[in-house]
């Protein structure tokens, strides 16, 4: 049975000593069960904060704020008990956060560390979880007996982001989160890997969320893209008719900057200027407004509202929703 993710007026702050960051600010978004979502955005978008907080796992000095994060079968995320969600961690959500090459135990082999994990979430087979556990490494391109009798030091940067997709994958998550889970790895090994990624979520139902900064990632792999832009959502919608037709002029920027090649060489252009500072952030126009050639009076005064475009696309641009 595929899981859907229902999110609320998530909200999520760091307290900084400059002041609080809304990197969520105010989210509702739907996950569609058994399909891959892909969140894209520039650096600093809130696309780790929001993974994060689907999990009810924002770090300190980050804070959830407000919001539900209502997952079928388990409730919502952040009111369940400590336990349900300890176990709703791994067990019904695996994920692989950001930089996962860190999140390793440094002083125990791969394979103990898969051990645990089927022991903290009181898996009884733990041959066929260890079976599992090889058969994703080799599947992946690795010496699955040489990663599992390795400590983390002793793998490279790409066979660690490897092994982190494993442990997402390891104890039959019905929900996967990948946090730019291959950064680390070449191009050619980077689509070999996330090829199986897809392979994997197809043979079992799953419902994906992949973070990524590359539109060509989200192009071959997503069913729906969801565009954040300064802690907001910008535009969302089935992949095909979002590149074909992206509404928000961020989306239509980030499309541009995509490096491709047709027939002719066309040249990828980078989207000018830079990402919503501390200030604009609650100053009260469009967040976009300052980069934005489309830009007309009322991006000025007014956040958009992200409104329905049609079924199953939103967008948040007054040049959209509302005409001079
Ligand atoms: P990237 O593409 O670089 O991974 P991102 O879209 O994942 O970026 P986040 O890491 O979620 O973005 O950051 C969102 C905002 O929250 C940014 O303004 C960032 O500076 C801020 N932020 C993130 N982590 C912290 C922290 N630990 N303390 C203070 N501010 C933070
Ligand atoms: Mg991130």
């Amino acid at each position: 049975q595929p899981v859907g993710i229902s999110i609320r007026n998530l909200k999520v702050v760091y307290h900084t000593g400059q002041g609080d960051i809304p990197a969520v600010n105010g989210i509702n978004l739907d996950i569609p069960a058994g399909q891959i979502t892909g969140i894209i955005g520039e650096s600093g978008s809130g696309k780790s904060t929001l993974a994060m907080a689907l999990m009810n796992a924002v770090p300190h000095p980050g804070q959830i704020v407000s919001g539900s994060v209502v997952v079928d079968g388990i409730g919502d995320m952040l009111k369940i008990d400590k336990e349900s969600r300890r176990q709703a961690r791994g067990r019904h959500i695996g994920f692989v956060f950001q930089a996962a090459q860190n999140s390793l135990n440094p002083l125990r082999r791969i394979g103990h560390q898969v051990l645990d994990l089927g022991r903290s979430h009181n898996v009884k087979d733990l041959r066929a979880l260890i079976r599992r556990a090889k058969d994703l490494l080799t599947r992946m391109g690795l010496n699955a007996d040489r990663v599992l009798t390795s400590y983390q030091h002793e793998l490279s940067g790409g066979m660690r982001q490897r092994v982190g997709i494993m442990f997402a994958l390891v104890l039959d998550a019905q929900v996967v989160i990948l946090d730019e889970p291959t950064t680390a790895l070449d191009m050619i090994s980077q689509a070999a890997v996330l090829q199986i990624v897809r392979q994997i979520h197809v043979e079992r139902g799953l419902t994906t969320i992949l973070i990524t900064h590359d539109m060509g990632v989200v192009a071959d792999l997503a069913d729906n893209v969801v565009v954040m832009y300064g802690g907001e959502l910008a535009e969302a919608g089935p992949t095909e008719q979002v590149l074909a037709h992206p509404a928000h002029p961020y989306t239509q920027g980030l499309i541009r900057a995509i490096p491709r090649i047709t027939g002719e060489l066309e040249q990828a252009v980078a989207l000018p200027g830079s990402p919503p500072d501390a200030v604009t952030f609650f100053q009260p126009g469009c967040l976009f407004a300052a980069r934005c050639p489309l830009r007309f009076a009322p991006c000025e005064l007014t956040r958009p509202v992200y409104e329905r475009l049609g079924p199953s696309r939103h967008v948040a641009c007054f040049r959209v929703t509302q005409h001079d």
